[in-house]
């Protein structure tokens, strides 16, 4: 089974933010048991007193809040680096996100929207596993429980009618959404960071974070399937997925 591991990076309750931004990784069902023992030892270089304790953030890491207050920016962006670098350095995962813009999409929900790109692109992403290697596999997404307040709690409910909107119905999912505590799981910790990192990206214009992981996202040849950017043409937007949009148009 693969599982895909998705976190908003708290955009979807700040209307200030022009973009609702989800993101996340997926893996095989193996995979979970490596990359939390990363995090649990990177836990235990930064606070050796109490590693399990330590919730992997991305907001809280940039600004020194809960258990990252007293340690010096330098050390928690290193530290963020550190953590985004085993994900590029996993040859087992792939980076799924969705940037959109509320004012390009509007009226429409922003978050349902970035939900029912990154599940559907999922789906489409174990169908060519099985095409690839004939290796059926089922999928399973699995969210952080504070994203269960948004809409996503009512999508959750209706799942099976995802994708329905263009005409691609979910064929290889296990079972409706997990909601899980970020706190019990590193995995949801690093769908946080691959989120925050798109915010740095898109709302900030920090490029270094998201330079670390931009390779992972889903590809086949280059071609970027797992990563969505939802704005307006006009924007005139120089990221990785407008300019390849743009040159096949
Ligand atoms: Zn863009």
């Amino acid at each position: 089974m693969y599982l895909l591991y998705l976190d908003d990076s708290g955009s979807v309750k700040n209307a200030s933010d022009k973009e609702v931004i989800l993101g996340g990784l997926c893996c095989y069902e193996q995979t979970p048991f490596y990359l939390s023992g990363k995090l649990d030892s990177l836990a235990n270089e930064v606070w050796s007193e109490n590693p399990k304790s330590l919730e992997f953030r991305g907001v809280n890491i940039f600004s020194g809040k809960e258990h990252w207050r007293g340690i010096e920016k330098d050390k928690r962006l290193e530290t963020y680096k550190k953590a985004l670098s085993f994900l590029e350095q996993s040859k087992n995962i792939k980076l799924f996100g969705a940037v959109i813009n509320r004012v390009a999409l509007s009226p429409g929900d922003p978050i349902e929207y970035a939900f029912e790109q990154l599940a559907s692109r999922f789906d489409q992403y174990l169908t060519r596993i099985f095409k690839n290697g004939n290796n059926p596999q089922r999928g399973l997404i699995i969210l952080d429980k504070s994203t269960y307040e948004t809409s996503l709690q009512m999508l959750a409910r209706e799942f099976r009618d995802v994708g329905h909107r263009w005409g691609h119905k979910l064929v290889n999912m296990s079972d409706v959404p997990l909601f899980v505590d970020s706190k019990a799981t590193r995995m949801v910790q690093y769908a946080d960071m691959i989120a925050y990192a798109l915010r740095r990206y898109y709302i900030n214009h920090e490029q270094e974070y998201f330079d670390i992981i931009s390779k992972k996202f889903d590809n086949e040849c280059g071609v970027i399937h797992g990563l969505v950017h939802f704005t307006s043409p006009a924007s005139g937007c120089q990221c990785i997925v407008c300019l390849q949009k743009r040159a096949a148009s």
